[in-house]
């Protein structure tokens, strides 16, 4: 069974030595005795003890005096003093000493033990608050250092927390990746620095704690530490997992006090604390460094796409123009069909940059809704009518369904026509020959439109990533003929006057986009 502890008894009277080291051996503890002070102290400085218990009155130096002498080697150790009647003075003299139990003479075994487990006990709580208050400080320098996520800052937070902390005449810092070494080695170390770096990263190697050099020992660095000046070095590994990032490190030159042995912990964990704070904040830097490089990205394509609309529209109108006038006047019927050619690829190329402007004017939010009445039978017509020459030589059967109920509503034409005429556009394109396409309203809860085809469908996971900007289904621009910003135009108008659009489809069956129309103060029609 394992022992409870050591305690010294001291006692000039033999029996009193006895019998408290009976009482004390059946509570399971380890006991030493001595005769006088002077034993004593000699016993102490051997191994030290979890308790001493001194009677007051000792040949030679007293009971207060020999707890004095033991305390100046163990500061913290429990005391019990036994006393008797008359001995009023030396009692007071223990008091001021700090005695943390009495037992007066004569006294039972009973009366031992429960002195003796008191006094442990309260040694055992005081113990406990002082670990308590030595963690409170590591959790604030805790919080400081995660919530810091500047790298330079970090490191200076770490170097001036260790110096503070640990009393040192000096800090420094290795950081691997960059060779970086920062803090304030001593002078005279910076012609030993690489020697010293490299003996130290080797040794933390494999160390996962933090470990303490001097003159002495370990004899592989004591050679270093008497040409660096240094009297000891504290060094601990900057780690994060498995990966060593380097070390922090603590030096006293020769003269200084000597580190606690607390000191080794704290840098221990300061270290650790600080090695997972600076890989955070070197992750935080390089997410911040790729989110300011995808935004410079961002506005280059803006500004690119707005160049190309603006200086693309000039020109195309007067080939379009031109070209029309050409495809009307030649008699040529070889020659017709090449202006024709050019007639039908320009008015691509425009409905194209029509699609980039649209998309600027989204992004920069200068867009605004204008509802007013409109008869939807007509404007579906139109927009159907835009399409009609590809409609006919693909053979497309195309309907239009708006019963009475929804033929007068409240829109913004323009945007509805945009809205439309991109859903029809890709119907047209993506059904093939001979299909069937219906641009169809409906009246339920509010106002509906569709646009259904026969075409290739879309598969499931797809139906939500159409709506974004740019995104194609397979190889962009390959068979589309499209930048992949039709259905994004069409959503983000529908949403601006609060409707909502969606898809179903069944791929190689077809599609039906629905969108819904406005509604004005719960009215659909004007
Ligand atoms: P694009 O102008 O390039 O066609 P859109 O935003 O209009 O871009 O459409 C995005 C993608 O959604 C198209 O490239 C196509 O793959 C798919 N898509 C859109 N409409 C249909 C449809 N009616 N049938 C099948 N696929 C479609």
């Amino acid at each position: 069974m394992a022992l409870r502890g050591r305690i010294l008894v001291v006692d000039d009277e033999p029996s009193i030595r006895k019998i408290c080291q009976f009482i004390l051996q059946m509570m399971d503890f380890e006991v030493e005795t001595a005769a006088d002070g002077m034993e004593a102290v000699e016993k102490a400085k051997g191994k030290p003890f979890d308790l001493i218990i001194t009677d007051i009155k000792l040949p030679g130096i007293d009971g207060v005096e020999t707890a004095r002498l033991i305390r100046e080697l163990y500061p913290d150790v429990p005391w019990i003093v036994i006393t008797a009647y008359g001995q009023l003075d030396l009692a007071l003299k223990a008091i001021r000493l700090g005695v943390n139990g009495f037992l007066l003479k004569p006294f039972s075994p009973d009366e031992l033990k429960v002195v003796v487990n008191h006094v442990l006990e309260m040694d055992q709580l005081r113990r406990e608050s002082l670990r308590i208050k030595a963690l409170l400080p590591l959790f604030e320098i805790s919080k400081t250092l995660l919530s810091t996520l500047e790298t330079g800052e970090l490191e200076g937070k770490l170097l001036h927390i260790a110096r503070e902390s640990l009393s040192a005449d000096g800090v420094w810092m290795y950081e691997v990746d960059w060779d970086k070494l920062l803090g304030n080695p001593p002078d005279s170390l910076s012609s030993l620095s690489l020697e010293l770096q490299a003996a130290l990263m080797k040794a933390l190697e494999k160390s996962n704690t933090a470990f303490l050099w001097t003159r002495e020992r370990p004899e592989e660095a004591t050679s270093l530490m008497v040409k660096a000046n240094l009297d000891q070095l504290l060094a601990a590994p900057l780690r994060a997992g498995e990966r060593l990032l380097g070390f922090l490190a603590a030096f006293k030159t020769v003269g200084s006090t000597p580190f606690r042995p607390s000191d080794q912990d704290f840098l221990t964990i300061l270290a650790g604390q600080g090695a997972v704070a600076l890989e955070n904040a070197k992750l935080f830097e390089h997410v911040q460094k790729a989110f300011v490089e995808l935004q410079e990205l961002e506005r280059l394509k803006s500004n690119f796409v707005t160049l190309i609309a603006h200086e693309f529209r000039t020109p195309l109108s007067l080939i379009l123009g031109y070209a029309s006038i050409l495809s009307e006047e030649i008699q040529d019927s070889r020659l017709k069909s090449f202006a024709e050619i050019i007639v039908h690829n320009a008015k691509r190329l425009s409905s194209l940059l029509q699609d980039m402007l649209d998309f600027k004017r989204l992004e920069k939010k200068a867009t605004s809704i204008q509802l007013e009445p409109i008869f939807l039978p007509e404007l579906v017509e139109r927009v159907v009518e835009n399409y009609r020459p590809i409609i006919q030589d693909k053979s497309l059967e195309v309907t239009v369904d708006i019963p009475p109920e929804v033929q007068k509503v409240q829109a913004d034409p323009a945007k509805l026509e945009v809205v439309l005429s991109n859903l029809l556009s890709n119907a047209v394109k993506f059904t093939p020959a001979g299909g069937k396409i219906t641009v169809g309203a409906k009246l339920m809860d509010r106002p509906y439109m569709f646009v259904k085809d026969t075409g290739i469908g879309i598969p499931p996971e797809e139906r939500e990533k159409i709506f974004h900007s740019f995104y194609q289904i397979g190889e962009p621009g390959k068979e589309s003929k499209g930048l992949g910003l039709g259905l994004y135009i069409a959503k983000e108008l529908v949403t601006m006057w609060g409707g909502r659009i969606w898809v179903e489809s069944e791929v190689g069956k077809g599609s039906t986009f629905w969108f819904t129309l406005p509604v004005v103060e719960g009215k659909h029609a004007s």
